[in-house]
């Protein structure tokens, strides 16, 4: 199963792909998570894109395209995985078209509200990745490891991540819509309640 993973920051993408890739045992590829691991290694590629990163801008598509599509090819035929966080522009997904078939498109619906309520207190683990609620929890509750908040996830950076998600990436819930690919979940509440109903959806339908 090959699918995209849509929404806005903080909708909850990187956490139910966690949960995704036990279930399905699909290869989870998140474009903020690579850039993330390039800032940390210093590569020319991470230094680039924490520009954009820190002011809550896109990287140029002629940057991600070619870091994804490298990605994709890593894939052979018959092997799964989820996109988290790609595409971002009309210009990617019709890029991601000439990579790939997709069998569907995941789309976690929150309101902005939410979101920058659930971003300003999230905390993410050194070792694991997991996310917490940094008012609830000192260390990570899946392993224990140390929490770090993101850069981007301060008040001023969210607003403008969000606007930019509404100015460039809500465009493609219509684009998949159009194809017959998008599947829509409600995404408020806990992160067990969001994966009932996606598995409900993607298993049932
Ligand atoms: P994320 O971890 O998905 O929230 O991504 C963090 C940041 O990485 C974004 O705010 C963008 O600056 C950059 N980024 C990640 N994925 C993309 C993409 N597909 N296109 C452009 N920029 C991206």
């Amino acid at each position: 199963m090959r699918l995209v993973l849509l929404g806005a920051p903080g909708a909850g993408k990187g956490t139910q792909a966690v949960f995704l890739k036990e279930r399905h045992n699909l290869a989870h590829i998140s474009t903020g998570d690579i850039f993330r691991q390039n800032l940390k290694d210093n590569t020319p590629l991470g230094l680039e894109a924490k520009k954009f990163m820190d002011a809550g801008q896109l990287v140029p598509d002629e940057i991600v395209m070619k870091m994804v599509g490298g990605k994709l090819a890593e894939f052979k035929p018959g092997e799964g995985f989820m996109l988290d966080g790609f595409p971002r522009t009309v210009a990617q997904a019709e890029f991601l078209e000439t990579q790939t078939k997709l069998d569907g498109v995941i789309m976690f619906k929150v309101s902005d509200e939410a979101i920058v309520k659930r971003l300003t207190s999230r905390a993410v683990c050194k070792e694991c990745g997991n996310v917490t609620n940094i008012h609830e929890h000192d260390r990570c509750q899946a392993c224990g490891g140390e929490l770090y908040r993101r850069d981007d996830d301060n008040e001023a950076t969210i607003r403008e991540r969000l606007r930019v998600y509404h100015e460039q990436t809500e465009a493609l819930v219509e684009f998949y819509r159009a194809r017959g690919l998008l599947i829509e979940i409600d995404a408020t509440g806990m992160p067990e309640e969001v994966f009932a109903r996606v598995v409900e959806t993607l298993e049932h339908d």
